[in-house]
C-alpha cells in the first residue's frame, strides 16, 4: 500500500475517535438508570443518587452528590414533586446552570400523562403530588413514552452520538414491545384481583395489569396509619378475598407483615425498581420479578 493511503488511513482512524469526551448524566432513581443504560450504553458516564432500598421521598443532599451534580451534563429524574423534598436543594447547592433547567434537565414523569391528579390541593392529605402520582416506573407502556422522549433529549445533549441513540431506541423497543406482550399473558391471571399496599407506588402497575387496590397501610401517602384506618383495612382485608399485601423492597416490613398476621393474606415485597431484588438487575428484570412474585401469591 503507497504511503499516502497508509496516511490517510491513519487519518480516517484517527477522526472517527470521538471528538469530546463523553456527556456525563446524572440520574436520580435506579429505574432511570438501567433506561439511560439501555438507550446510551457507554456512550455517557452515569452517576446514580439513589438505590432501591432508598426511600426517594426522603433523601439527604449528601456533599458526594452535590459534587457528581456539579459536573453532571444532563439531569434525569422523575420530577412531578417525587424529588421536592432534597432535588431543589441539590441542584441550588451543585450551582450547574446547565442542569438547573431546559435542556440539561429531564423529568420522566412531564413525558407521560399521570394518574390521580388531585382536583385540589390540599396539604393535609399528605404529600400531595399537583402533576399526580409520580411513580410512573411500572407501566411498560409509560417507560417506552419516556425511553422515546429521553432519547431526543440525549440527542440535543449529545449531538455527536445521535445516530448511536437512534439504532439503541430501536433495539431497545423492540425487545421492549415483545417483552410487554409476553408480560401481559403471563399476568393475565392477576386481572381483576385485589391488592393492598403500603405506599400508592403501585397505581401504573394496577392500571396495567388489571389489578384492583382495597386499600393502603398509609391512609394519607406519607403519613402514618391511625389505629382506626387500620382495624378499617383488617376489615376489608380479610372480607375482599384479597391476594397480597405489597410494599416496595425499601419499606419496613413490619407493617405488612402486622396485617398478614391479622388476615392471613400474604405480605410480599416487590422490588419497584432496579435492584429492589435479586432478579431486578435491569428493567426486564424488574418486570420479570414482579409479575412472578405477585403470581406466587396465588394459590
Ligand atoms: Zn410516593
Amino acid at each position: 500500500m503507497p504511503i499516502r493511503s497508509l496516511l490517510l488511513l491513519c487519518l480516517t482512524a484517527t477522526l472517527s475517535l470521538p471528538a469530546s469526551a463523553k456527556i456525563r448524566v446524572f440520574v436520580c432513581e435506579p429505574e432511570w438508570g438501567a433506561l439511560v443504560t439501555e438507550l446510551a450504553g457507554d456512550s455517557v458516564d452515569l452517576d446514580v443518587a439513589t438505590s432501591a432500598l432508598q426511600d426517594v421521598h426522603q433523601i439527604e443532599a449528601k456533599p458526594s452528590l452535590i459534587a457528581k451534580l456539579r459536573r453532571a451534563d444532563l439531569l434525569v429524574c422523575s420530577g412531578g414533586g417525587l424529588e421536592a423534598g432534597w432535588l431543589p436543594q441539590l441542584i441550588r447547592q451543585a450551582g450547574n446552570a446547565k442542569v438547573a433547567s431546559g435542556n440539561g434537565a429531564f423529568m420522566a414523569v412531564a413525558q407521560v400523562n399521570t394518574l390521580e391528579r388531585p382536583s385540589q390541593l390540599d396539604r393535609a392529605a399528605g404529600d400531595l403530588h399537583p402533576e399526580g402520582n409520580p411513580h410512573i416506573q411500572m407501566d411498560p407502556h409509560r417507560v417506552l413514552q419516556v425511553a422515546t422522549a429521553l432519547t431526543t433529549r440525549l440527542q440535543q445533549v449529545d449531538a455527536a452520538n445521535a445516530a448511536v441513540y437512534t439504532q439503541r431506541l430501536a433495539d431497545f423497543s423492540s425487545r421492549w414491545s415483545a417483552a410487554i406482550l409476553r408480560w401481559q399473558d403471563r399476568a393475565a391471571p392477576l386481572r381483576g384481583r385485589n391488592i393492598v399496599v403500603h405506599h400508592k407506588s403501585w397505581v401504573y402497575l394496577e392500571e396495567w395489569l388489571g389489578l384492583k387496590e382495597i386499600g393502603a397501610l398509609e391512609a394519607k401517602p406519607g403519613v402514618p396509619p391511625t389505629s382506626a384506618h387500620l382495624s378499617g383495612l383488617v376489615a376489608t382485608t380479610q372480607s375482599s378475598d384479597t391476594l397480597v399485601i405489597v410494599r416496595a423492597a425499601y419499606q419496613d416490613a413490619k407493617a405488612s407483615r402486622w396485617l398478614s398476621e391479622r388476615t392471613a393474606v400474604p405480605a410480599v415485597s416487590l422490588p419497584l425498581t432496579v435492584g429492589g431484588d435479586e432478579r431486578a438487575t435491569d428493567l426486564f428484570g424488574l418486570f420479570d420479578s414482579t409479575i412472578d412474585l405477585l403470581l406466587g401469591a396465588i394459590k
